[in-house]
C-alpha cells in the first residue's frame, strides 16, 4: 500500500529530543529548542518575531485575540478551508463571511473579497492552499482601504513564497503548522508570525497565560505577574526538538517533495493536455513548497471511481474539505457572501495524491501509470 502521507522523520529527531531531556533538563514551554525553532523561522522568513505555538489553529486564536475580534465582527475567508481557520474567530463571536474561491488555485477569489467587506468587516483571512500564494498585493491594498487586519493562514505555506516574501510575513500574522502531515512536523504544533515589532510583547504575554513572563526570562523585569487575557499556547521542548531536527534538514525536506511533485507534473501532462484530468496552477510570482499535489477529475462521481481504482492498486489517495458554509457549524456561524460557483463544484472533483518526504520515485511513476490507466 502506497500511504497517502507518512509523517516526515530525518533520523535526528530522537537525538534532539534525547538532548532536550537529558542534556538540557528542559522539557517544558520556552526552553532552548523552542528560542531555536523561533530563531530558525525569523532568519528563514524575516518576521520581526516567530513565536512556537502548540498547533496552527492555536496561532490564529492568537492572531484573533491579538486582532481584538469581538462579538458579532466579521471576518472574511474561503469556505474551502480547514475548520480551524473559521473556529479561531467564532470562539470570540465573530461570523465567518465566506467568499468563493478562484478554480485555478482553490485559493479565495481576490476579485470578490471587496463586495464583501460591511461595516462591521475586521479581518481578511487569506489561506495559502497546497502552499500556493494567495494575490496577496490585491488582499493587502483592500485590507489598507477598510483598515482590515490580514491574518495569513499560511499552516501548508511554510517554505512558499509570493514575490519574493515568505508565506505569513506579508500580513499582520501569519500562522503555520507542523502537524504531522506538514511538509515539517513536530507531530502537533504550528508557529505565530508577527510582522510588526509593536505587536510581539503582547503576542507573549497572550501566549504565557496572561502573564510577561517573556521579559522575566530576559532579565528586562524582576518578577513576573498577571497583566491581561491569555492561555497556554507553547509547546513543551521535546516537541521543538523534534521540529528543529527537520528544521535543520529544510532543504533536504524541500527538494526531496519538489522532485515528487514535478514528476507527477511532468508524468501527468499528457493525462490533462488530452483533457482528462487538471493539474495544479502556480500563478506568476508563487514560489510553492510542494506541499500537495492534486488532480481534478470531471465531477464527484469520477471522482469516486479514481479513488476506488487506486485502492484496488494499492494507492490511497484522498480529499478534503466539505466547503465549511455546507456544513452544520458553518451553517450556524456563517454565511457566504455572493454566489458559490466553484467552492463546491471544485471540490467535489479535486483528489489528493500521495505526497511525503521520502516518496520513492518508482512509486509516483506507478501512481501515474495507474491513473493512466483508468482513463484508458
Ligand atoms: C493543517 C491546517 C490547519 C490546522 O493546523 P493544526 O496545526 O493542525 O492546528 C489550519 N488551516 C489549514 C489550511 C491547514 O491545512
Amino acid at each position: 500500500m502506497i500511504d497517502f502521507n507518512v509523517p516526515p522523520y530525518v533520523g535526528t529527531e530522537l537525538k534532539y529530543v534525547e538532548e532536550a531531556v537529558a542534556v538540557n533538563h528542559k522539557i517544558c514551554g520556552d526552553g532552548p529548542f523552542t528560542h531555536r525553532c523561533n530563531a530558525w523561522l525569523e532568519q528563514k522568513t524575516g518576521t520581526a518575531k516567530a513565536l512556537l505555538t502548540t498547533s496552527c489553529t492555536h496561532a490564529t486564536e492568537m492572531a484573533a485575540l491579538l486582532a481584538d475580534i469581538r462579538e458579532g465582527d466579521e471576518v472574511i475567508m474561503p469556505s474551502y478551508t480547514f475548520v480551524s481557520t473559521a473556529d479561531a474567530f467564532v470562539l470570540r463571536g465573530a461570523v465567518p463571511v465566506f467568499v468563493d474561491i478562484r478554480p485555478d488555485t482553490m485559493n479565495i477569489d481576490e476579485k470578490k473579497i471587496e463586495a464583501a467587506v460591511t461595516e462591521r468587516t475586521r479581518a481578511i483571512v487569506p489561506v495559502h492552499y497546497a502552499g500556493v500564494s494567495c494575490e496577496m498585493d490585491v488582499i493587502m491594498d483592500i485590507a489598507k482601504k477598510y483598515h482590515l487586519h490580514v491574518i495569513e493562514d499560511a499552516a501548508q505555506g511554510v517554505m512558499s513564497t509570493y514575490k519574493g516574501k515568505q508565506l505569513g510575513t506579508i500580513g499582520d500574522y501569519g500562522c503555520y503548522s507542523f502537524h504531522e502531515t506538514k511538509n515539517y512536523s513536530m507531530g502537533e504544533g504550528g508557529a505565530l508570525l508577527i510582522r510588526d515589532p509593536e505587536n510581539v510583547e503582547r503576542a507573549e504575554i497572550i501566549r504565557e497565560k496572561g502573564t510577561n513572563r517573556a521579559k522575566f526570562f530576559r532579565g528586562q523585569i524582576d518578577k513576573y505577574t498577571w497583566v491581561d487575557a491569555g492561555s497556554s499556547y507553547l509547546p513543551g521542548d521535546m516537541n521543538a526538538a523534534y521540529l528543529l531536527a527537520q528544521l535543520d534538514m529544510a532543504d533536504a525536506i524541500f527538494e526531496d517533495r519538489m522532485r515528487s511533485w514535478n514528476l507527477y507534473q511532468e508524468l501527468l501532462t499528457p493525462l490533462a493536455k488530452a483533457g482528462k484530468i487538471e493539474l495544479p496552477f502556480i500563478p506568476e510570482g508563487c514560489n510553492h513548497n510542494a506541499h500537495m499535489f492534486y488532480v481534478k477529475a470531471k465531477d464527484i462521481e469520477e471522482r469516486s471511481a479514481l479513488i476506488r481504482f487506486l485502492k484496488e492498486h494499492g494507492i490511497q489517495a484522498v480529499f478534503h474539505y466539505i466547503p465549511l458554509h455546507s456544513a452544520p457549524a458553518g451553517q450556524r456561524f456563517g454565511r457566504f457572501h455572493g454566489e458559490d460557483i466553484y467552492t463546491t463544484k471544485e471540490s467535489e472533483r479535486l483528489l489528493r495524491l500521495p505526497m511525503y518526504y521520502g516518496l520513492k520515485e518508482e512509486q509516483v511513476q506507478y501512481i501515474a501509470e495507474t491513473i493512466e490507466e483508468f482513463y484508458a
